[in-house]
Order: C-alpha cells, then sequence, then structure tokens
C-alpha cells in the first residue's frame, strides 16, 4: 500500500468512527482535547481527579437491585401521571423521574411550550438538538417552519389569547440520542403523561404533526400522506393528522398539502368544534 492509501484508509476510517460516534448519540465535545479513556494514566485526569478512579475501583459494592421490568415502569409512570393535578405538577413529576432511559442522555426535559388554555394543541414526536439545548418544544428549524404556518392562520405559541394561541409538545420528552427513533418502551413511559396533558388541558382540537403522533393516539397504522387531512376522534376530540415540518422542509411541494390541513384547521376553530364547555 502507498503512503497516500494509507493516509486515505485512516482518514476513511476515522469518518467512520465520527459517524458511528454521532449515531450512538455522542454528539458533543465535553473536553478540549481527546482522551483515550482506554488507557490507564488518562482515566484519572481531569475531570476526574487524581485517584479517583482507583477509590472508585477498590469502594466494595453493594449488590445492585435488580431492574424493574418495562412494564412496571410503564405502570408506575401512569400511577404518577394519574396523580398530577395540573401541568406544573407533570413537569415536576417528570423533572424526577427517572425511569426512562432518554433522559439519562438527554440535556433537559422538553414539556411543552405555548399557552395551556389554546384551544388547540399540536403534538410532535420527539425533541432534537436544539429543543434539547432550550428545553422547549420546536426551536429549530422544524418549529421555526411551525411558527410561519402558525402564523398563517393567526395563531402564535406567544399569544395570550386561547382563540389565537397554540399549545405544543411532543409524544417523547427527552431527546433520543442521536435522533434515533425510541424504542416501544421508552414511548409508552411517556404515554400517560401525554394523556394527562391532554385531559388537564382539555384542547377542544389536536393536531398530531407527523406519523407517530397520530399512530400512538389514534393506533393509525396507515401513512400519513394517506391518513392526513382527514379529522378522527380521540376521546371525544377532533384530531387532524397532517405532515411533520421537518418532512416539509426535505419536501417542500408538500407545504400545498399541509396548507390544506391548516385551513382546515382554521375553519373548525372558526365554526367552533363545540367539545369545551
Ligand atoms: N420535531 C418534533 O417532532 N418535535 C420537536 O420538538 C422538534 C422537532
Amino acid at each position: 500500500m502507498t503512503a497516500g492509501q494509507e493516509l486515505e484508509q485512516k482518514r476513511r476510517l476515522a469518518i467512520n468512527s465520527l459517524n458511528w460516534l454521532i449515531e450512538m448519540g455522542a454528539d458533543e465535545l465535553i473536553r478540549d482535547a481527546p482522551a483515550n479513556l482506554l488507557m490507564p494514566g488518562e482515566r484519572t485526569r481531569e475531570p476526574f481527579p487524581p485517584g479517583a478512579a482507583e477509590t472508585v475501583a477498590s469502594t466494595p459494592r453493594a449488590p445492585l437491585p435488580r431492574p424493574a421490568s418495562s412494564e412496571a415502569l410503564i405502570k408506575d409512570a401512569a400511577g404518577l401521571a394519574m396523580a398530577c393535578a395540573d401541568l406544573d405538577q407533570i413537569r415536576q413529576t417528570l423533572l424526577h423521574f427517572d425511569a426512562c432511559p432518554l433522559q439519562r442522555t438527554a440535556t433537559n426535559l422538553v414539556y411543552y411550550d405555548g399557552n395551556p388554555k389554546a384551544r388547540v394543541m399540536f403534538i410532535g414526536e420527539a425533541p432534537g438538538r436544539d429543543e434539547d439545548e432550550q428545553g422547549k418544544p420546536f426551536v429549530g428549524r422544524s418549529g421555526q417552519l411551525l411558527d410561519r404556518m402558525l402564523a398563517a392562520i393567526s395563531l402564535s405559541r406567544h399569544s395570550v389569547d386561547p382563540d389565537t394561541s397554540a399549545f405544543i409538545t411532543n409524544v417523547i420528552y427527552w431527546r433520543p440520542p442521536g435522533n434515533r427513533k425510541p424504542t416501544d418502551a421508552e414511548t409508552l413511559m411517556c404515554m400517560p403523561f401525554v394523556l394527562r396533558t391532554i385531559e388537564l388541558a382539555a384542547p377542544e382540537l389536536i393536531v398530531c404533526l407527523g406519523a407517530t403522533p397520530a399512530q400512538r393516539l389514534l393506533g393509525m397504522t396507515e401513512g400519513i400522506l394517506k391518513a392526513r387531512g382527514a379529522w378522527r376522534d380521540f376521546r371525544g376530540r377532533p384530531v387532524l393528522p397532517t405532515l411533520h415540518p421537518a418532512y416539509l422542509l426535505r419536501q417542500p411541494a408538500q407545504k400545498r398539502l399541509a396548507w390544506r390541513d391548516f385551513l382546515s384547521l382554521k375553519r373548525r376553530l372558526m365554526a367552533g368544534s363545540g367539545v369545551r364547555p
């Protein structure tokens, strides 16, 4: 192998390793310089104090408790969610809820943004990197598009008037590492809080942004392109599945379909859905 080929091989290996790290969710730098943590000398360097690794290794350990099954954790989540009397209590409960593995890798809880008294609730999929950093849903590029779509039908997450405001949330409250698809157990652990949030905020109308929330709420099995635009029912509330703004950023020609759905939403809001007393 020539020196040039060897260099190229090393370069490819480095790129593949970086891509693998990004896929695993390691997409942030925590030190100024690289460290090989497999080398014994490196382990005790900053950020661990000298000797910390040895102390940890020589301390006798209590046997680890047996991990609870996912079913038990989902049941716990349902009990905790039902015990919440308002959205602040849900937020506090989620802040201390350590059963969902996503919570351990996320920077922030991403619960909701907008007005809890809004007539319409928008439910997306899961926070991305920007949302994880800021602790608010839909603040990245797809959130900016969502804000423009809302403005086009005279809604805003910043409005205090229930008629013109929006409540924005997701079916997953922590960023999955590397934006991977959340597992069923992770989703099922968040669902009781999603359902309790709907009960407590009691929106007149719900809009599902993308297939995932529509599948979770409505049990929808068909693709979102087929399902979008047709109003469904979720426990007495009209629900409109529509396209996710991230999809619209990738396929701008489909914005006309989303526009039709938003006009349908606007018409419902103007007519009054009759759900709320
Ligand atoms: N996509 C989502 O589904 N939710 C967010 O909060 C951000 C991007």
